[in-house]
């Protein structure tokens, strides 16, 4: 119908409501008497209006009206719209019917499920009345334009962009000969409506070649407006009594289409009334077209859209974004709100993973860093102790020189008496066994001396103690031997209290008498500082499950209440000459042992210190002998 109409109102949307308003009003008024005896809704006919609503109600109404003329019980009205406005009206159901033009048609049916149910005749052309194509022309002197593919890098004038017959046709055949209209001709023209614009540029020599719809060429020469020997047809195809010059196949015209909500058998009445329709009756007269046939295939327009990638095929703009959005508003405002809470959700998760694996890191971080902390400071600490204990020894060693004098000078002394004591029996010519008892005790005294010097070298020196089975009575019988001289100076009295049976220990000999030495003679000098007279001592064992126990006591005046813990302090003296050392190498020698040392209460009122040492199992014992 390209070009059919001549009068074009310029649209507006006022008007365009009025004239909708004015259309309904129309057929309603038309079938007044008919309407009062039907109570439902009249069908609606949306119409492509091409050139203006004036215009389409013009051509349209009187169609309806042969409609509500056919199909008594039903009434008709005709909605004038707008490509766009059609589109949406026949998606949403607004409308019962649409007629439109075939490229428009394939689109709804894809956008909207239309099916054609009769298409237009344009002409009275038995044959070829429903169908339409396009001419590809140049001047007639082109000769080198003979196919599409001989227009590669020519100029091209066609009327419209968005024109299906004035462009799109050829668009699709110059696309089959591997022409991109866009990049490979060396112009192309869009001259504007009428058509007529395109044939007259280039016979003017403006462009080498133009696109028009079929029989427009025709048309203008019988209007005496060109002379067709001046145009040779690019392309030409020639079916059988086609009226017109012709480079494209040819293609459907108009169509009347039901849709997706309209009933079949509203839709076949309707069909049934628009083929019954005279040629050139009033309806054809005011459409300007020549009543209605079947329905012809609309696929090779819907073919040509999606090959071109237009209408429902074309690529998604923002433009249609914006329609979409403005359209469905609510969903997106719901669809965004979801997207947002899972978007929101998951973002949340996500920093919270982050921050819990931040946080866990920190604190594997933390606790490397305060074990490795602690190794440093453990380390410095063992060095530390390692170098204090040396100093300790090594400066106890110093603090101990008066001790060692004090310690070695008694069996020295010893030693001197009882050599002395040999010299007077070899002066006196005395012999033999006196003798051999002065010398042999002299020897013991020496010996024990030079135990002395070996423990306190070990001491010092961390020399491994040279460990053996002691005998824990015959210790203290050493010792009170030992002591005997010098506890008769002091008129101190020594009393042994020995348990029979006692079980053995693994210890240093040595440094076991070294402590008990240490306590009879500490006990001693208390005695003697209390300056009471009959002083009193006594050595007593005893067994203890697993171990052995040795205490000291005296009658003497006993340790200060509160002072027992600070005696076993180094340096810790009552004493004008004290050192203060000798209780606290006790305690160092028995917990070496594996044993401890305490102070408890005397029977007499006095001090009493137990040392206790592990004893050797039986079995123990057993193996020990065995080893001998
Ligand atoms: P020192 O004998 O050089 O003073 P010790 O460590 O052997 O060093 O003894 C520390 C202190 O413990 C002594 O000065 C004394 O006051 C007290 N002490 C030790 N044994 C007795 C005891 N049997 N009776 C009373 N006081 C004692």
């Amino acid at each position: 119908m390209t070009g059919r109409a001549s009068a074009a109102s310029p649209p507006g949307a006022a008007r365009r409501a009025w004239s909708a308003a004015l259309a309904l009003a129309f057929v309603l008024a038309a079938d007044a008497a008919a309407a009062a005896r039907r109570p439902e809704e009249p069908v609606r006919i949306g119409v492509l209006a091409q050139r203006g609503m004036e215009e389409a109600l013009r051509a349209w109404v009187p169609t309806a009206r042969h409609l509500g003329e056919r199909i008594p019980s039903r009434s008709f009205a005709v909605v004038p719209l707008a490509q766009s406005e059609l589109s949406d009206a026949a998606r949403s159901g607004q409308v019962d019917f649409v007629i439109t033009n075939a490229a428009h048609l394939a689109a709804l049916g894809v956008e909207a499920g239309a099916r054609p149910i009769a298409t237009l005749r344009a002409s009275d052309d038995h044959e070829y009345g429903s169908l339409f194509g396009a001419v590809v022309f140049a001047r007639s002197e082109r000769t080198d334009l003979a196919t599409f593919a001989d227009l590669r890098g020519k100029r091209f004038a066609a009327a419209s962009r968005d024109s299906f017959g004035g462009f799109h046709l050829a668009w699709r055949e110059l696309a089959r000969a591997g022409i991109d209209p866009d990049t490979d001709f060396a112009r192309l023209g869009f001259l504007g409506l009428p058509q007529d614009e395109v044939v007259y540029a280039v016979i003017a020599g403006e462009y080498d070649a133009g696109t028009v719809r079929a029989g427009l060429l025709e048309q203008l020469a019988a209007e005496e407006k060109i002379d067709l020997a001046e145009i040779r047809v690019v392309a030409p195809r020639d079916p059988p009594r086609f009226p017109y010059r012709l480079s494209t196949p040819l293609y459907p015209e108009w169509a009347i289409a039901a849709l997706r909500t309209t009933p079949g058998a509203l839709s076949a009445e309707v069909m049934l009334a628009l083929l019954a329709m005279p040629r050139h009756g009033p309806a054809a007269q005011s459409g300007g077209y020549r009543g209605w046939t079947v329905p012809l295939d609309y696929e090779p327009v819907r073919e040509l859209l999606s090959a071109l990638r237009l209408g429902p095929y074309a690529p998604v703009t923002l433009d249609d974004l914006w329609h979409v959005a403005r359209r469905r508003a609510d969903w997106l405002i719901w669809g965004g709100l979801a997207l947002a809470v899972v978007l929101g959700h998951a973002v949340w998760v996500e920093a919270l993973v982050r921050r819990r694996t931040r946080e866990l890191v920190a604190a594997n971080e933390a606790l490397r860093r305060e074990m490795a902390e602690r190794r440093d400071a453990e380390d410095a600490a063992r060095r530390h102790h390692e170098a204090l204990t040396h100093v300790s020894r090594v400066s106890l060693m110093g603090e101990m020189a008066t001790t060692i004098a004090h310690e070695l000078n008694q069996p020295l002394a010893a030693v001197t008496s009882y050599v002395q004591g040999c010299l007077r029996h070899l002066a006196h010519g005395a012999q033999g066994g006196a003798l051999r008892e002065g010398l042999e005790q002299a020897a013991r005294q020496s010996q024990r001396a030079a135990g002395i010097l070996e423990s306190i070298r070990g001491f010092v020196r961390k020399a491994p103690r040279r460990v053996e089975r002691v005998d824990v009575n015959a210790a203290c019988v050493a010792v009170r031997d030992l002591m005997a001289a010098e506890l008769r100076e002091r008129s101190v009295a020594l009393d042994l209290a020995l348990e029979q049976a006692m079980p053995q220990v693994l210890a240093s000999r040595i440094e076991i008498e070294q402590i008990l030495v240490n306590l009879v003679r500490n006990a001693a000098e208390a005695i003697g500082e209390a300056g009471a007279s009959g002083g009193r001592i006594a050595i007593a064992t005893r067994v203890l499950p697993g171990a052995v126990e040795i205490t000291v006591s005296d009658n003497g005046p006993g340790i200060a209440a509160g002072k027992e813990e600070e005696v076993f302090r180094t340096f810790f003296t009552t004493k004008a000459d004290g050192l203060g050392l000798g209780l606290a190498i006790c305690q160092s020698i028995a917990e070496a042992h594996g044993g401890s040392i305490r102070l408890e209460r005397g029977a007499e009122g006095g001090a009493a210190f137990s040392l206790r040492l592990p004893s050797v199992a039986a079995s123990d014992a057993g193996l020990l002998v065995a080893a001998q």
